[in-house]
């Protein structure tokens, strides 16, 4: 069976094609810059020995439509392609951002699933029309294909209304849904499966803490394996540090900003989502550069690392305590799984909480799942490499076949 995942942005498409009987990538890449004049297509496919032969064009991609149609012609090219027909993909799993409260799992898209992803779309400006637009066009270019949608809210809808609801009138609740929604649900997902399956234990039995370091950045708590509490809320501007959003700042702020320097709503959105993270701190949001400027003696970036490091150890404390009992910690994604020194920060003086890192564990290199806590810690600490488009093509699968 043949799955194609699809993550269409407002100017962009990443796809990745997979082979899910002898699960292998068979072709992966993104058309980006669309409508833009300078677009840019990016092509990878699998050649022998399991290597990948990487292609490049250039050149206007008019709209969504061309950008998409472009790339099936590159997954059938007569003598490169990956597939001889379009009937050959079963299935188009999209990755949807946000499914509101109407979602906890993954669905096959028909008339009301759209509906309902357009009524979420006030809550998710920017991402929800680009992913509605990348549905229309994948039913149009493979009408025979199931289409699926994965989002990045339904594994957090097990949280309940005590970490979900904000103190706020109810009201705002009740007409608006306006509450802690969480992101990064597919990660979260697929790193808490992949370290019950490490460590040979039932995923049911186990409470998590699954920490997400990447450009974006969070942390969800698990209790027996299901999610009860995580960082990131309506928005994915709330909690930890990130590579430029300011995380968790006290929510009086944006008032003050609009009453003493008189910034506009688009300003202060702009200043926290874009501005702010480490870059706003050191001027930089690749997480690599930071520890290299620090590391050359550079202040702000050694601020920078300090305040990241801080603010994950303080979400750390407080899922352990809404656990009561922690058996897991799991750093993934760019941050998470490439850097020692990070893992390091967040973890230091927590040898209490049965917390503690193996320093030569810890920097083991290979891109494998591996354990970095000391022999016989109570928590097991484990770096675990996410894999977002493959949870949205195993998710796709299993909704298709039962
Ligand atoms: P995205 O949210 O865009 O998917 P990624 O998960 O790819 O982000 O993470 C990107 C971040 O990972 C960047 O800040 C990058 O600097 C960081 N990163 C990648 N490799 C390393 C490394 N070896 N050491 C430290 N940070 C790294």
């Amino acid at each position: 069976m043949k799955i194609l995942v699809i993550n269409t942005g407002s100017s962009s498409i990443k796809y990745e094609l997979f082979d899910m009987d002898h699960p292998r990538v068979l072709a992966s890449g993104a058309a980006e810059k669309i409508g833009e004049g300078a677009g840019i297509l990016t092509h990878r496919r699998i050649v022998t020995g399991g290597k990948f032969s990487k292609e490049v064009e250039k050149g206007p991609i008019a709209d969504h439509q061309a950008g998409l149609k472009r790339i099936v012609a590159l997954l059938m090219d007569p003598e490169h392609g990956v597939v001889r027909e379009k009937s050959e993909i079963s299935a188009v799993g999209h990755r949807v951002v946000h499914g509101g409260e109407a979602f906890h799992a993954t669905v096959i898209i028909d008339d009301k699933v759209m509906e309902a992803i357009r009524q979420n779309s006030h809550l998710a400006p920017l991402h929800n029309p680009a992913n509605l637009m990348g549905i229309e066009i994948s039913k149009a270019v493979f009408p025979n294909a199931i289409q699926v949608a994965v989002f990045d809210t339904a594994f957090h809808q097990s949280i309940p209304m005590k970490a979900f609801l904000y103190a706020i009138p109810f009201e705002m609740y009740e007409k608006e849904r306006i509450r802690r929604y969480g992101f990064h649900g597919t990660s979260h997902a697929y790193v808490a499966e992949k370290a019950a399956i490490f460590l040979d234990l039932p995923l049911k039995e186990l409470n998590l803490i699954t920490i997400h370091l990447g450009n974006g950045a969070s942390m969800a708590a698990l209790k027996n394996g299901k999610c009860v509490d995580t960082s990131m809320g309506m928005t994915p501007l709330a909690g930890l540090v990130m590579g430029s959003r300011s995380g968790d700042v006290d929510p009086a702020l944006p008032f003050f900003l609009a009453d003493h320097l008189g910034m506009s709503v688009k300003d202060i959105d702009r200043l926290l989502n874009e501005e702010s993270g480490l870059k706003g701190i050191c001027g930089t949001n690749d997480m690599r550069e930071v520890i290299a400027k620090m590391n050359s003696g550079d202040e702000r970036a050694k601020i920078a690392l300090e305040l990241y490091g801080y603010r994950v150890k303080k979400y750390i404390g407080a899922y352990f305590a809404v656990l009561g009992n922690l058996d897991v910690l799991v750093f993934t994604a760019g941050v998470g799984e490439n850097s020692p020194e990070i893992r390091e920060l967040c973890c230091e003086g927590l040898s209490r909480l049965g917390i503690e890192i193996d320093q030569r564990r810890n920097c083991n290199s290979g891109n494998e799942t591996k354990e970095i806590n000391v022999p016989g810690a109570e928590v097991k600490i484990l770096v675990v490499p996410t894999n977002e488009a493959l949870k949205i093509a195993q998710e796709t699968r299993k909704v298709i076949e039962s």
